[in-house]
């Protein structure tokens, strides 16, 4: 309130104009507040869960896609193909998806971002209605179907306690676990003999474990690609016992390749991510915008857009930015041009692999500039907009996939590369080299 009459205050020296200006901006902006995804007061109280994206006005398609005209995320034109290694890991159980709540998180935010279905959080909310209690920090991950629907999502309390709710046949169960056993570091080695997949599993690592250690190192070594017979591997994981035996598989703390004469070591520092034995990222940064300048955003990232007159779902899977035919279109991040060509809806389109996690695609363009099998770098002119395909005019549709699953761009986390901070950055060396001598011992022994 004293911000109210602080602003009441400074707005009674401005002249008539500017206080007009400010009170129909203060108005946006206290619509804005009110409709800001709401983080489900701690109280017992039952809470309408706000649907995010909502207000967003889809009866104005100028500069988008005809709404009735949904581009389906699955067509196998726009998809990046699966290599061996990707099939390997989707092979035995769907794949496991991640989130740290960051400050200003709230579930229905962190399900918007993801696009998974409001739905969903809300049967998870009338199994336990404290399911929206989120702290900075506290991690989640979870697994879809094809369709981008909920299998399990797993919430986690605290080292000893996680929340965990299973859909089944639309229908979902919500239970407490806990942790009952001791937690230990050990480390497993192994030798490649058919795949690192294969022998990984076979040294004990669950497909979620490996699927991690391949995304991490995903910019520094291709498992798929460059891994080879003979490889040697050793890794620090806490594993967790009842009496003696191990009963789930926790976090990895280090990993130390061996490919051919060359090792790469990764660990793992205190905010959850991995880093070079110099605390250097081993991430690539990408940007949620691909081009040089902002434009007007003409239609938003939104899975669940219903028709206005048909009320038929008709996902809208990418951002379209208002800009002009002939506008530079950049390369979100670094990586491989896997389509460049024409489709009847997306028009002419190019699909970018960005390491093994993320893709984009880049629809309605005027003209490509890249080929498929081309490495472009950050920032680089792979096309130039245009309004071609099913759209009703000039604009750049965008569109940000992790794992295949489309994303919303503009709100997402995204990896941005900064090294351990300076501050903590010698104690890591000196714990990172430590592990590494121990991973090397192992090996060499
Ligand atoms: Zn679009």
């Amino acid at each position: 309130m004293k911000l109210l009459t602080n602003w009441l205050a400074a707005t009674a020296r401005l002249p008539r104009q500017h206080k007009l200006a400010l009170a129909s901006l203060s108005l946006l902006v206290g619509a804005a507040l009110m409709w800001q995804p709401h983080p489900f007061s701690s109280s017992r109280d039952r809470q309408p869960i706000p649907i995010p994206n909502d207000t967003q006005n889809i009866t104005s398609v100028e500069h988008s896609e005809p709404i009735e005209q949904g581009l389906d995320a699955d067509d196998p034109a726009l998809r990046v193909p699966e290599d061996a290694l990707e099939k390997d890991i989707t092979s035995e159980a769907p794949r496991t998806h991640q989130h740290t709540v960051a400050a200003g998180d709230t579930l229905g935010g962190i399900f918007s971002q993801y696009g998974l279905p409001i739905s969903q959080l809300y049967q998870m909310l009338d199994e336990n209605d404290r399911v929206g209690d989120i702290r900075r920090g506290q991690n989640m991950e979870w697994q879809v179907d094809e369709q981008g629907r909920l299998l399990t999502f797993t919430l986690y309390q605290s080292l000893k306690y996680r929340d965990q709710y299973r859909f089944e046949q639309g229908k979902v169960a919500y239970a407490r676990l806990e942790t009952k056993g001791d937690r230990e570091k050990v480390t497993v080695i192994g030798r490649v003999n058919s795949s690192f997949y294969q022998q990984a599993r076979q040294a004990g690592l669950t497909p979620n474990q490996i699927q991690n250690l391949v995304s991490a190192l995903q910019w520094r070594f291709d498992f798929g690609r460059q891994s080879r017979r003979g490889d040697q591997f050793a890794i620090q994981v806490d594993k967790e016992f009842i009496d003696n035996k191990p009963v789930s598989s926790g976090n990895i703390f280090a990993m130390l390749y061996r490919a051919g004469d060359r090792d790469i070591f990764i660990y793992r520092h205190t905010d959850g991510r991995f880093y070079d034995e110099q605390g250097q990222s081993l991430d690539r940064a990408l940007r949620r915008i691909p081009t040089a300048k902002r434009y007007r955003i003409s239609s938003s990232f939104d899975p669940h857009r219903k028709h206005p007159i048909t009320g038929r779902i008709s996902p809208h899977n990418g951002t379209d930015f208002a800009t002009p035919v002939g506008t530079s279109v950049l390369a979100a991040g670094d990586g491989v041009v896997v389509k460049a060509r024409k489709h009847p809806l997306a028009g002419n389109y190019v699909v970018i692999k960005h390491g093994r996690e993320y893709s984009t695609r880049y629809l309605h363009l005027h003209r490509i500039l890249v080929k498929p099998g081309d490495h472009v770098s950050m920032g680089q002119r792979i096309a130039l907009s245009g309004n071609t395909g099913r759209s009703t005019g000039p604009h750049l549709h965008f569109e940000l996939l992790k794992y295949g699953h489309p994303v919303n761009a503009m709100k997402v986390p995204l990896p941005e590369a900064h090294p351990v901070p300076s501050q903590e950055r010698g104690e890591f060396q000196r714990q990172a080299k430590h592990a590494q001598q121990a991973l090397e011992q192992r090996l060499n022994g």
